[in-house]
């Protein structure tokens, strides 16, 4: 098997396969915040996010919305489709935390009136800023079209992982998307979708199921993503 390392983020590692289509996406334990300042190994992390994230695109998938991801081969590691990721962070949000609080001067927790999508330049230089249409279309990462086809599929996205959510006693707060570029040229869906890129409460007690256990040292950060790959996986 060819299997060169062809790049490796914050959260996983990437390497060739033997078909040039595909690649090898392997999850780590290591846990990054603000802009890689704060850092951690936590155990078992990795693989947790794997499942998550191949739950999710599997339920995508069943749903009619295709993503990057081919199969999951094993506790950290899945075969996804090979594309140039596009520096653009898709922000959906139900509800109002973190960036958005200090955005608006709303209190964490406040239900927005309808969901809303953001876009924000995936520049670590540059602290990620937020992004406008116009800033989006200078920088040559999309057209107005396209925009558009992504803010429907971020709205539609978030439609259906609230249905999952809801009945297990989830509220998605918000979440981050990213999208490749194919070979033709279109948009599909990338990266994954696990409690390092998603808020999740629990809707009983508001409890933090996500990294935001991590960023603000509440501890027991694992144990809070084992419960969210728990529970998705308690109606099997
Ligand atoms: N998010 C992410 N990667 C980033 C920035 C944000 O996955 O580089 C996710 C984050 O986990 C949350 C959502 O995007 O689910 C909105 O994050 P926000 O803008 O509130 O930023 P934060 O407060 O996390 O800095």
């Amino acid at each position: 098997m060819s299997d060169t390392l062809l790049y490796e983020g914050k959260a996983k590692k990437i390497f060739s396969t033997d078909d040039p289509e595909i690649v090898r996406i392997s999850y780590k334990n290591d846990t990054t915040a603000f802009n890689g300042e704060k850092f951690e190994q936590l155990e078992g992390k990795g693989q947790l996010n794997n499942e998550i994230t191949s739950f999710f695109f599997n339920y995508l998938e069943e749903h009619g919305i295709s993503s990057h991801f081919v199969r999951k081969i094993s506790e950290t590691e899945q075969l996804v489709r090979r594309v140039e990721i596009v520096p653009l962070e898709v922000v959906t949000r139900n509800i109002v935390a973190g960036s958005l609080s200090k955005r608006l001067g709303w209190e964490e927790g406040r239900k927005l009136p309808k969901p809303i999508v953001e876009f924000y330049y995936k520049d670590d230089e540059l602290g990620d800023p937020l992004l406008a249409d116009v800033h989006v279309q200078t920088l040559e990462l999309a057209t107005t079209f396209e925009l558009e086809k992504l803010r429907r599929q971020a709205l539609e996205i978030n439609q259906h992982l609230l249905e999952l959510l809801e009945p297990l006693g989830l509220l998605l707060v918000d979440f981050k998307l990213e999208f490749g570029r194919e070979a033709s040229g279109s948009f599909l869906l990338a990266d994954e979708i696990s409690p390092d890129t998603c808020r999740f409460w629990d809707m009983e007690t508001n409890e933090k199921l996500d990294k935001d256990r991590f960023r603000r040292d509440l501890g027991g950060v694992t144990a809070a993503y084992a419960e969210v790959y728990r529970r998705l996986n308690s109606n099997n």
